[in-house]
């Protein structure tokens, strides 16, 4: 049987960024390895992961870097954003400053990584609907305000983790092809 991953066709670099604790290292796990770990900071030292999906016929390998904990103190090297072709912008939508901070994280993506990368803004944590301050209407005006694409999404039920990744990852498979 032939195993697809021994052809690859395209390996895009996401980077995740946003303030801290609001789900960064838990989506990503989720997407990488459908896991949610409550023990979290598990994963403190590792670089990325990697997932490795078919889009549009294409085998692509998702290398996803992680922040590891870094943007605490506003250590997030230009190194992070070298060669990014997409990110996932993380806010949660019980905090309010971590959305009002967004503005900041696009700045430092304009600045640091490739001018054609392609940015998802995420809320995070939709299964605490009770606790919801950020109202999605106003995240779905930043995101047009700012082209960047939008999703709710949780990590802990899973809920549209994956297909926030996919469309990411199609829509850098549409820049760069
Ligand atoms: P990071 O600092 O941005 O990487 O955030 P973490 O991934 O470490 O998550 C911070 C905290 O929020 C941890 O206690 C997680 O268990 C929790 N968390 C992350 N995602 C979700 C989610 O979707 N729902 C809920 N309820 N908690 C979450």
């Amino acid at each position: 049987k032939e195993n697809v991953h021994d052809k690859i066709d395209y390996v895009f670099k996401v980077v995740v960024t946003g303030d801290s604790s609001v789900g960064k290292t838990q989506i990503l796990s989720r997407f990488a390895k459908n896991e949610f770990c409550f023990d979290s900071k598990s994963t403190i030292g590792v670089e990325f992961q990697t997932r490795t999906v078919i889009i549009n016929g294409k085998v692509i390998k998702a290398q996803i870097w992680d922040t590891a904990g870094q943007e605490r103190y506003r250590a997030v090297t230009s190194a992070y954003y070298r060669g990014a072709l997409g990110a996932m912008l993380v806010y949660d939508i019980t905090k309010r400053q971590s959305f009002d901070h967004v503005a900041r994280w696009v700045e430092e993506l304009r600045a640091h990584a490739d001018s054609s990368i392609v940015i998802m803004l995420i809320g995070n944590k939709g299964d605490l609907a009770d606790q919801r301050v950020v109202h999605a209407e106003d995240a779905v005006e930043f995101a047009e305000d700012q082209g960047l694409f939008f999703s709710e999404t949780s990590a802990l039920s899973g809920e549209n983790v994956e297909s926030a990744f996919f469309k990411l990852l199609q829509e850098i498979h549409r820049v760069v092809s």
